[in-house]
């Protein structure tokens, strides 16, 4: 009989975190640190990435500033990450923009940025690890979407939908193609989580129609971290192009 830490421990194994500094992310790379995997949080904001591993002596924390906008810099910390580190068992496609824009006065660049961070810079990344994750017999991609794919209850997420949107259609495309290599790719879509690029997207757009909020309570980050985990886990391998709503129930309401 398998025991629970061969297959639910990330024991030695390599783990990346896009957006890991903050929020989810933060949350998320503190869970694969618990199961045992080594966790490198790749991040634009590299002092608060930093600042985070800091805070956790005990877990086996690295970072690395990624801008996730800009093709080069994904390529170039790509082959960072597999010289200096190794290859990933897992990767996690956690960064992203939020920023709410009014639909009338929003503009063409910004969709074009929301994009390149949410859904290009993940395509990058994907194709430049997963590559190595092949090389090696296999892996896992988890990508962080958004409940708001499923009715939101603020408005001026028309170019952030769009951007996650484009990320779930590709994980399923991926999913198909990766399957042969043994590599996984699934999503999990978090409801409103309070974190700083949650509280700091609260534009000057105005709020939809009042919704019941949702009835298990709002999700923390912790809760977003615990599908990531299932995901990420040995006993998941026939697990792929699957997507887990954790929203507090918000769907129901
Ligand atoms: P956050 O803003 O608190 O954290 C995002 C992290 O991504 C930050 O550390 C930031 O520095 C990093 N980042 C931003 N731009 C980057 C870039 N160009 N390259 C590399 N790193 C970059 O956000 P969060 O609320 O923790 O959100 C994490 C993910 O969850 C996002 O993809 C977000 O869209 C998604 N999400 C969040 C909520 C929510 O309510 N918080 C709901 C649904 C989905």
């Amino acid at each position: 009989m398998n025991s629970l830490s061969s297959m639910f421990g990330l024991e030695g194994r390599l783990a990346v975190v896009t957006g890991g500094a903050s929020g989810i992310g933060a949350g998320i790379a503190s869970a694969l640190a618990a199961a045992g995997a080594r966790v490198i949080i790749a991040d634009i904001n590299i002092d608060a990435a930093q600042a985070f591993a800091n805070s956790m002596p005990a877990a086996d924390i690295q970072v690395i500033k990624l801008d996730l906008a800009d093709e080069e810099n994904v390529l170039s910390v790509s082959e960072d990450i597999l010289k200096n580190f190794g290859t990933p068992w897992v990767l996690v496609n956690n960064a992203g923009l939020q920023d709410r824009q009014a639909f009338f006065e929003s503009t063409t660049a910004e969709w074009d940025r929301m994009v390149a961070v949410n859904s290009r810079g993940p395509f990058i990344l994907s194709r430049e690890l997963s590559r190595a994750m092949a090389s090696v017999g296999g892996g896992r991609i988890v990508n962080i979407a958004s409940a708001a794919l499923r009715g939101s209850i603020v408005k001026g997420l028309v170019a952030y939908t769009a951007s996650k949107g484009a990320l779930l259609a590709q994980s399923s495309a991926l999913a198909f193609e990766l399957a042969e290599f043994g590599i996984t790719v699934n999503t999990v879509l978090p409801g409103g989580v309070a974190t700083p690029g949650a509280i700091a997207a609260k534009g000057p757009v105005p709020e939809g129609p009042a919704r019941r909020p949702a009835p298990l309570g709002m999700c923390k980050p912790e809760d977003i971290a615990a599908a990531v985990l299932y995901f990420s886990a040995p006993a998941a391998q026939r697990v792929t192009n699957q997507v887990i709503a954790v929203d507090g129930g918000f769907s129901v309401s």
